[in-house]
């Protein structure tokens, strides 16, 4: 059975909308995306049904993300497959507003990110938070949703959102779903239809290097400065040259720890051609 969503792409609507729905106390889940949805961000979408009684899929761009000189003019747009997925799945109502709609002439606010957004992606990619963040927000406003569903694919990006919404007092709760996977266990990931054959089978590198950490942590390997170099050493012999990060991090503060006494993030950022994939993984002690 599939339901086409409805479809909207002005503010204004879909804020009355949603604040109708709140008043009829529905519980209502947004998932926010750039679009070129694949199984990674329909997993939100899922987990978004699960929970709420309307949900929202927002599809949008965001020009203020992306870094001078990278893919923005590239960066696939598909909507009209998207939707037809989006129908599978039930969704209630897509917000897929123009660049205008959004940043209309004389915008000029941005929110300044929290000081998790400075490390890590921040360093290498330095508009970007600011970009999210400000995008971010205006989605917490135009849709005052109850909930709202993000992946640890970005995890930087959940941990600077919920400190987000925790400093500025957005009405929100934050849900963050696990990472969706190839077989071969390369993160989804809408840049991956960017890989040639060889970098494709090459980018297994990455998910291979984060469970090889995983395993030396369980046999009792504790120093960060082993894990992460035995990892560069697998990246090098795996042919990935270009690596912009890696590190084992505090869960919440992303400030980099130098042993596994207690559960951390490692997370990681390389580049294979032109193409740059991130992931990260929890690391657990016993
Ligand atoms: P994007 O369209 O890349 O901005 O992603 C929209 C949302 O989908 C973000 O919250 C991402 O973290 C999430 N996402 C992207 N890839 C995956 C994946 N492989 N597994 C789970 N969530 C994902």
């Amino acid at each position: 059975m599939s339901k086409e969503p409805k479809l909207v792409k002005s503010c204004k609507p879909v804020q009355e909308t949603i604040l109708q729905l709140r008043a009829e106390r529905q519980r209502v889940g947004m998932v926010p995306t750039m679009g070129a949805l694949h199984e990674g961000h329909l997993s939100l979408v899922a987990a978004a049904r699960e929970q709420c009684d309307f949900v929202v899929v927002t599809i949008f761009v965001n020009p203020a993300q992306f870094e001078p000189g990278e893919d923005l003019d590239q960066y696939p747009r598909v909507l009209e497959n998207d939707l037809a997925q989006l129908a599978q799945l039930d969704v209630d109502l897509v917000f897929a507003p123009s660049e205008k709609e959004i940043y209309p002439a004389g915008f000029s606010t941005r929110v300044d990110p929290p000081a998790s957004a400075q490390p890590w992606e921040g360093a290498h990619r330095p508009h970007h938070f600011s970009g999210v963040v400000t995008v971010v927000s205006k989605l917490f406003n135009i849709i005052p949703a109850d909930v709202v569903f993000f992946g640890q694919k970005d995890y930087q990006q959940a941990m600077v959102i919920q400190q987000l919404v925790s400093d500025l007092n957005f009405p929100i709760q934050i849900e963050i779903c696990p990472i969706v996977r190839n077989q071969d266990g390369l993160a989804l990931s809408s840049r991956n239809q960017y890989l040639d054959p060889d970098q494709r089978k090459q980018a297994t590198v990455l998910s291979s290097c984060l469970r090889w950490a995983q395993q030396r942590v369980s046999e009792a390997e504790r120093s960060s400065q082993v894990l992460t170099q035995g990892i560069r050493e697998q990246l090098r012999e795996a042919g990935v040259e270009a690596v912009d990060y890696v590190a084992i991090v505090d869960p919440v503060t992303l400030v980099e720890v130098a042993q596994v006494d207690e559960p951390a993030m490692l997370l990681l950022a390389a580049h294979l051609g032109n193409v740059r994939l991130i992931d990260n993984c929890r690391l657990v002690p016993d």
